[in-house]
């Protein structure tokens, strides 16, 4: 039932603003995809080009190898889930979830007896088996958007398309439902396009995250390829925390000031260079051939880890350096970074 979806060089301008600037992405049959940018950046509208809610000016969108503009809205099958519970308020839970078999036309629509039993079933897919004589106002917000994506998952969409589905729940629900839904994708296996801004989010549930930003793809690939090698620095910064150093690079290491910081480096451009660092690739050494010195300044708790802020010389800018299981130094200590892993760009 899952089909790909190939996006190819879609374009789309709201009055002359160029919302999508001719994006290009290859989704496989089951895959789950999170669309991950800043507010603006176009994830929206791209999930409606999908769905067919908007009409891009170029490019196409394709399910299989069948051009979406030759399937009507039904057609398509889309399921959509939205930020804010898009469930009918009067109709009861089980109401809700068959509404999308019983607007089926007549053909092609099962017996009540089959609808009572699919709607029974996917209750019990989304763990709130016989809730289907409650309303919606009787349901918590994370139950709500469980409902809203068994009445998107009843009609058997060729392709499911969910539009922040937690963005309105609180941080702990949010994790719950992340945790749920990639066990529910697990099971069902349906093709998934995620829109969320939350990167933590992207990583932890999407098989491969796409990011965007000003209508424009900036990078795609799995949680690892994104945060470990970011393919430029917009998408460094955007994942997560990460220290900035001007660099030059000589052969195969990169100096900060004459000094060697990281070796190995390969197909890089000799010349000055940005090395972007995350908190938890900067280690406190004792001795290495590669290190930076620098002195504690500041120390805070980052989540479950703890931090320190170290000053090193000719850096305007304290670096954050994650301790994990690191024996914290004390505030003035003079220590050695060793730099585990960098992304390195061209300066601009
Ligand atoms: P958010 O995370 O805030 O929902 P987004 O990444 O989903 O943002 P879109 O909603 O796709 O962004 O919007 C992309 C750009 O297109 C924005 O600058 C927005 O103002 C503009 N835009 C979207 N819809 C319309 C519209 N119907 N008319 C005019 N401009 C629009």
């Amino acid at each position: 039932m899952s089909v790909a979806v190939t996006i190819e060089s879609v374009e789309k301008r709201f009055q002359n603003f160029p919302a999508l600037r001719g994006v290009s992405l290859d989704i496989q049959p089951g895959e789950l995809v999170a669309l991950l940018g800043p507010s603006g950046s176009g994830k929206t509208t791209l999930l409606r080009v999908i769905a067919g809610l908007e009409q891009a000016e170029r490019g196409r969108v394709l399910f299989g190898d069948i051009d979406t503009r030759d399937l009507s809205l039904r057609d398509r099958r889309i399921g959509f889930v939205f930020q804010h519970y898009a469930l009918f308020k009067t109709m009861t839970v089980g109401e809700n979830v068959a509404f999308g078999l019983k607007s089926r036309p007549r053909g092609e629509r099962p017996e009540p007896a089959e609808i009572r039993r699919r709607v029974a079933e996917l209750l019990e897919l989304i763990q709130l088996p016989g809730l289907e004589k409650r309303y919606p106002s009787q349901l918590s917000g994370g139950q709500r958007q469980r409902v809203a994506l068994a009445r998107a998952l009843a009609i058997e969409p060729r392709v499911l398309l969910l539009d922040e589905p937690f963005g309105a729940l609180d941080a702990k629900v949010r994790k719950e439902l992340r945790a749920w839904l990639r066990q529910l994708h697990q099971r069902t296996g349906h093709t998934t396009v995620f829109v969320t801004h939350d990167q933590e989010e992207a990583l932890e549930l999407a098989d491969r995250v796409a990011i965007l930003s000003d209508g424009r793809l900036e990078q795609v690939g799995s949680p690892d390829d994104v945060y470990d090698h970011p393919a430029t620095p917009f998408v460094c910064e955007f994942l997560g925390d990460a220290n900035h150093l001007p660099v030059k690079v000589v052969g195969s290491q990169a100096f900060f000031l004459d000094r060697p910081v990281l070796g190995g480096l390969t197909q890089n451009q000799g010349g000055p260079a940005s090395l972007y660092v995350r908190p938890q690739h900067l280690r406190i050494v004792d001795d290495a051939p590669l290190a930076l010195p620098g002195v504690v300044e500041h120390l805070r708790r980052n989540g479950p880890l703890r931090r320190a802020e170290v000053a090193v010389e000719g850096l305007p800018k304290r670096l954050d350096v994650d301790l994990a299981s690191q024996v914290a130094p004390a505030i003035g200590e003079r220590v050695r970074l060793r730099i585990t892993h960098g992304s390195l760009f061209a300066a601009a």
